[in-house]
């Protein structure tokens, strides 16, 4: 690893003095801890009693004011868990698909969440992994399933302003865990999980957000567990090949509820005053990034610093232009630099004037070393490695004026994309999921996709003026009638399993049809079949005779070999 730049550093010791600059960098040198955070619709979930007001504080005001306030409540309060419905399979699924409120698990009412508990990691889906592994845990790769499996959350702990998150006590191979595959959870920094925090005053249930620097989609997987299955994640990303990466991990989320559009953020904000939260997770300089990426460090120039603020305050204010009167504006980055950070609110702050407004006050606890502050009405967060556990984050928030604004704009459709199913295409689609009556069945070109009901009408004015890669949940194509199901599908939390018959794979077979190499036909039955790990989908497979069909995308198989 390159030394950190002699610029940044005479920066950093001119900013937070000798003693914490050099603590600072110190830390940089360091090993970063491992983080992640677990999907509420696919892995059991830790939860605990309602305690508004308790275990945390607000934070101090004033330029990096540390958190003041009453002490963490750390060890009470995890109930046990919750079964996903991604682990539902037979007659468990049928009771839930009879219940009116049985859709994707929604996210838990708000609440404090307590700090670890034996409980939570004793039905964490890494353990469930290793208990399905079968005997072949023996060799390479099943070892390293076993590793990933089990070993992580064996003194895993909570992020504890995270309500899924955990830092695990090693880093273990992700590539070859199946869970990980099915989308159970997605590796995050911990800084970032943050943004959980942040929303912790309000029931996202059902809004509309926009996280609009998206890719790879650590918050966008996050928003989406938090909106529900009845709101709308409309995730931007404007590289294209980031945003196919953005499109794979929202498809393995599989909660349904996220566009996914490849657009200048100027395209985005033409949408005006449509989104109840608009983030901006901004390109930046990654000094925070400097413990884990060579090339940030590398890259990093003051002269790049600048340039990145400009950016940045460009980007902040198309993205206001998409923010309802009341809503929520995020901001964040993974830098430390004043310039990307404080400056940028302030230059934005003067330019919006009276129709910005305090958010919601976000409690934090002294103890997990956040250094909270204010830029005007901004509510701030700085993550520095020497204080908090994790790489370097800064978040901001602030909301719309309630009273500001004018009005909602829908841009006029470039083309009209989307076409009718016919009823009996209706009852075919309507098989394969839990809650047909809350989803919207319509047809791209020959492919079927579903919405949920509440957002089909916001879906289609999106995809209809933007760019749009990938929406809602890709059902796939009718064949004779029935549907051939598109790879998506399978990690669809809302799948009903009973459309079609599960063929459980042991940790070898399991990554070999993750490599899509051949796979035995003995667990499978004749035709379609969903092919699970633990539980929990991987995709399609097609038994004909003696032969099984691997249908795993080419462009998702490992091809890592160790
Ligand atoms: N939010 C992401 C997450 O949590 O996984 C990380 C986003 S990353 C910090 C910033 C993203 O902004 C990059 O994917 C980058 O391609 C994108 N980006 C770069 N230039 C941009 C621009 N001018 N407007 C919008 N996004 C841009």
């Amino acid at each position: 690893m390159l030394p950190l730049p002699e610029r940044f550093v005479a920066r950093v010791l001119s900013d937070l003095g000798e003693t914490e600059g050099r603590a600072l960098c110190a830390a940089l040198d360091g090993v970063p801890p491992v983080s992640v955070r677990l999907n509420p619709a696919k892995a059991p979930q830790p939860e605990g009693p309602v305690r508004a007001g308790t275990g945390a504080a607000s934070c101090g005001v004033g330029p990096e004011a540390a958190c003041c306030g009453s002490g963490s409540d750390g060890a009470a309060g995890v109930r046990g868990a919750a079964a996903g419905t991604d682990a539902l399979r037979g007659p468990e699924a049928a009771a839930v698909a009879e219940k009116p409120d049985a859709d994707i698990p929604s996210p838990v009412p708000r609440r404090e969440v307590q700090t670890g508990s034996a409980s939570v990691f004793g039905a964490n889906p890494f353990a469930a992994e290793a208990a399905d592994a079968d005997s072949a845990v023996g060799d390479s790769a099943g070892a390293s399933v076993a590793a990933a499996a089990s070993a992580p959350c064996t003194g895993a702990e909570k992020v504890p302003w995270s309500r899924w998150g955990y830092y695990l006590p090693v880093r273990p191979q992700f590539t070859f865990d199946p869970a990980f595959h099915a989308g159970t959870y997605y590796v995050q920094e911990a800084g970032s999980q943050f943004v959980d925090r942040i929303l912790a005053p309000y029931d996202p249930t059902g809004w509309r957000v926009l996280d609009l620097c998206a890719a790879p989609g650590g918050k966008t997987t996050l928003y989406a567990s938090l909106v529900g299955a009845d709101g709308l994640v409309v995730a931007n990303e404007i590289d294209r090949r980031r945003a196919q990466t953005l499109a794979d991990n929202v498809r393995k989320w599989g909660t349904g509820n996220v566009v996914v559009t490849v657009n200048e953020p100027r395209e985005v904000a033409a949408f005006e005053e449509w989104f109840d939260l608009v983030a901006v997770d901004a390109p930046c300089s990654g000094e925070g990034m400097f413990r884990k990426d060579g090339g940030a460090r590398a890259e990093w120039s003051e002269g790049n610093v600048r340039a990145c603020a400009v950016r940045q305050s460009a980007i902040l204010c198309e993205a206001w232009r998409s923010l309802k009167p009341g809503g929520v504006l995020i901001y964040s980055t993974c830098t430390f630099s004043r310039t990307e950070n404080e400056e940028v609110l302030e230059a934005f702050a003067g330019a919006c004037g009276e129709e910005l407004a305090e958010a919601a006050e976000v409690a934090t606890d002294p103890a997990w070393g956040v250094a909270c502050g204010r830029v005007g009405v901004f509510q701030t967060f700085r993550f520095y490695p020497h204080k908090a556990r994790g790489e370097g984050f800064f978040a901001a928030v602030a909301r719309k004026t309630p009273g500001a604004g004018g009005r909602m704009r829908t841009p006029k459709a470039r083309r009209a994309l989307f076409g009718a199913v016919t009823r009996d295409e209706v009852r075919e689609l309507g098989r394969w999921v839990l809650r047909p009556e809350r989803m919207r069945f319509l047809r791209l070109d020959e492919t079927c996709y579903a919405y949920p009901e509440a957002q089909a009408d916001a879906v289609r004015a999106l995809s209809e003026g933007l760019s749009a890669i990938a929406s809602g949940v890709e059902m796939g194509r009718f064949f004779k009638g029935r549907l051939k199901p598109a790879p998506a599908l399978a990690f669809y939390a809302g799948l009903d399993r009973r459309a079609l018959p599960a063929a459980e794979l042991g940790a070898e077979d399991a990554l070999r049809y993750l490599r899509r190499q051949e796979v035995g036909a003995a667990r499978f039955a004749e035709g379609m079949n969903l092919v699970c790990a633990g539980g929990r989908a991987l995709g399609f497979a097609k038994r004909i005779g003696g032969r099984v069909n691997n249908l795993y995308p080419d462009s998702l198989r490992i091809l890592k070999n160790e």
